[in-house]
Order: C-alpha cells, then sequence, then structure tokens
C-alpha cells in the first residue's frame, strides 16, 4: 500500500482510541514516577547509591558512548575514566562526606542550605580549581 505524507487528514475513531491509549499509558508512567519522588520507597538504595530522589528516580539521562575523563567538582582530584560522556559531579568519597548526590551536586534529601555561598572545596586547592 502506498504510504502518504501528510497521512489522510481524516481522524477516525481508531486514532481517538489510540492516542487516548497512549495519552493514558504516558499520563500513568509520569503519576508513577511522581509517586517515586514524593514516596521514596527506595530511600536506603538511593541513599546507598548517592544520588538525590530526581536523579535516582529519573533514571540514566541521555549520554554519548565515550570514554569520559573526569574530575570530582568537590575534591578537584582526576578521578577513574567514566564509561560515557556524562561523569559524576563529585566522586564517592566527597558525595559521602557532604552529603551530595553524585549525579547533579544537589543536597542528598534536596534540603535547601543556608551555607550554599560558601564553596566547599578545601581552601588550599581553591586557586588550582580550573576555570568554569
Ligand atoms: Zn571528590
Ligand atoms: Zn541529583
Amino acid at each position: 500500500m502506498e504510504r502518504k505524507w501528510p497521512p489522510s487528514a481524516r481522524w477516525t475513531e481508531d486514532d481517538v482510541a489510540q492516542v487516548g491509549f497512549r495519552n493514558k499509558e504516558r499520563m500513568d508512567f509520569s503519576v508513577a514516577r511522581a509517586m517515586n519522588f514524593l514516596m521514596d520507597r527506595d530511600k536506603e538504595k538511593r541513599l546507598k547509591s548517592n544520588l538525590c530522589a530526581l536523579c535516582f528516580y529519573s533514571g540514566p539521562g541521555m549520554a554519548g558512548q565515550a570514554i569520559t575523563g573526569w574530575n570530582c567538582r568537590v575534591c578537584l582530584k582526576d578521578q577513574p575514566l567514566w564509561g560515557n560522556t556524562s561523569p559524576p559531579l563529585a566522586c564517592e568519597k566527597c558525595s559521602k562526606k557532604h552529603k551530595l548526590c553524585t549525579d547533579c551536586g544537589a543536597d542528598l534529601y534536596l534540603r535547601v542550605r543556608r551555607s550554599n555561598v560558601v564553596p566547599i572545596t578545601p581552601r588550599a586547592l581553591r586557586k588550582s580549581s580550573p576555570s568554569s
């Protein structure tokens, strides 16, 4: 059968059903995700992986397939090569020490910290900080 583009403009009951079904699925997915954010059911696992609720329950983001060199943005130490183009923000040690999400650098509990204007990188290292 020959396919025309744009497809026939007439909207059919079949289209209504298909789009409705898709939207229902997307909504269910969004609600389930929102519930995960709110309920934090895997909290123990989440905290073990040093991730904030958003990063943990959002799943892996977009990342290219290339080995990437990176340094921790807190201690500034070079880290072992990362398997994709989206390396973490902080090393595991710093994530644990400062209770930061290793992925995005937010507070692990997404609390708003008052001291957020003070760099947490040790003073001695700040000068050698790579320009950001
Ligand atoms: Zn570090
Ligand atoms: Zn995060």
